[in-house]
């Protein structure tokens, strides 16, 4: 069996395990490295070859791109990592970097459970980290922090190991400071972000290496370490003991919470439906038998396929022939094909179960921001649009 289609086969396999499934976004301001986060985690999960992730940066073309079968700028890619000899599904999210697409980085937040905040070390945290932050804890979704581009401390400011501790707890402060701000009982009740906890990662995107406590607690490997690595031009080396890509899933598997443990509580934030009701327990539970509950957050075109609708499945399983209500429209829609996505592309399955990030084609009616469901209910909550941090008056 050729290796695509035995990783096909593992992420079908864990699609049915929703405690296994992390669905995730990371977010940040524009150029603080959430592409080339996104790419080398694909890479470090073996979704695409480390040489061409590498080559990645020289290569901006769409039809380098297609040689290499991941879309950049792809709405979702999903890959599986090993974390405590349990094979996880990660499903990730992308959401646009840029302010005027506040919207659409709403809408993705809606079909995640965690978001993986990225904030340059250098430049600390900017006007879209807050938006983001508020974005997130709105839809009720748990944040962690990667601080990016540490080989800048190490190299261009030539800062050592106390120095560039200071600055990496400064960040870790002013993010904390704005979930406060913006959550304080969530914040008291573990969101806070914390070293100790493991919620803060740290390291270069661009070079592929990150660390952690808990890394830094199993390897030996210090900051005063990390500094010599760099100087000595072992970075090899460093990536080695302390690959990105193990370092940032690890964390995300510890610590962002499965759509089992989510559910229940994000529900009553999106959903204004009546809580009694079995739809509202299909949905708390995950339940894979119950009323099909899509949250549409993307709509796609493939030149094959046409239009595809991408989106969180909340209940329910989606197969092909359903006939689907889509809020704000009149009949159903047929479902002619569904999906999930393996690295950035999507692979065409015959079911997807409650708790996965599904592909789906056949849904015409259906927008950004629909909600599609086999019996017609009260739609999600239309998604605020937040397009710059929030200003108060005195
Ligand atoms: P995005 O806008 O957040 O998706 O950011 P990109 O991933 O496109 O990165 C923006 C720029 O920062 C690019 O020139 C990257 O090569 C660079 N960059 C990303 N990560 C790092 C890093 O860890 N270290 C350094 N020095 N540069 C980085």
């Amino acid at each position: 069996m050729g290796r695509r289609r035995k990783i096909v086969q593992e992420c079908e396999r864990l699609m049915d395990k929703p405690e296994n499934i992390r669905n995730i976004a990371i977010a940040a301001h524009i150029d603080h490295g959430k592409t080339t986060l996104t790419d080398n985690l694909l890479a470090g999960a073996g979704m695409i070859s480390e040489d061409l992730a590498g080559e990645q940066l020289a290569m901006d073309t769409e039809e380098d791109e297609q040689e290499r079968g991941i879309t950049i700028d792809a709405a979702n890619v999903s890959m599986t990592h090993e974390y405590e000899d349990t094979n996880h599904l990660v499903n990730l999210i992308d959401t646009p970097g840029h302010v005027d697409f506040g919207g659409d980085v709403t809408r993705a937040m809606r079909a995640v459970d965690g978001a993986l905040v990225v904030v340059d070390a250098v430049e600390g945290t900017m006007p879209q980290t807050e938006t983001v932050l508020r974005q997130a804890l709105r839809e009720n979704v748990k944040p962690a922090l990667f601080i990016n581009k540490v080989d800048r401390l190490i190299n261009e400011l030539q800062e050592g190991p106390e120095e560039m501790q200071e600055r990496l707890q400064a960040v870790i402060g002013d993010v904390n400071e704005l979930i406060r701000g913006m959550d304080e009982e969530r914040y008291e009740d573990g969101w806070k972000v914390s070293v100790q906890d493991g919620t803060v990662a740290f390291g270069s995107a661009l070079y592929n290496w990150a660390t952690s406590l808990p890394q830094m607690q199993a390897t030996g490997i210090d900051f005063a370490d990390i500094i010599e690595y760099n100087r000595n031009d072992e970075i090899d080396e460093l990536r080695k003991h302390s690959p990105l890509s193990n370092v940032v899933l690890d964390m995300v598997a510890e610590h962002f919470p499965n759509p089992v443990k989510a559910q229940p509580e994000r529900v009553p934030t999106v959903w204004r439906g009546d809580d009694d009701s079995d739809l509202a327990e299909g949905m708390r539970l995950v339940d894979d038998e119950g009323e099909v509950v899509f949250m549409v957050t993307d709509i796609g075109m493939d030149p094959h396929a046409g239009e595809i609708a991408s989106g969180r499945l909340f209940s329910g399983t989606l197969e092909r022939g359903q006939d689907l209500y889509v809020s704000g429209t009149a009949g159903t829609n047929r479902i002619q094909s569904v999906g999930i996505f393996m690295g950035g592309e999507r692979e065409e399955v015959e079911r997807v179960p409650a708790g996965n990030i599904a592909a789906v084609t056949g849904l015409r009616d259906a927008i950004a921001g629909s909600t599609v469901s086999s019996v017609e209910m009260t739609p999600f909550e239309s998604i605020e649009h937040i397009s710059e941090p929030v200003i108060t008056k005195s």
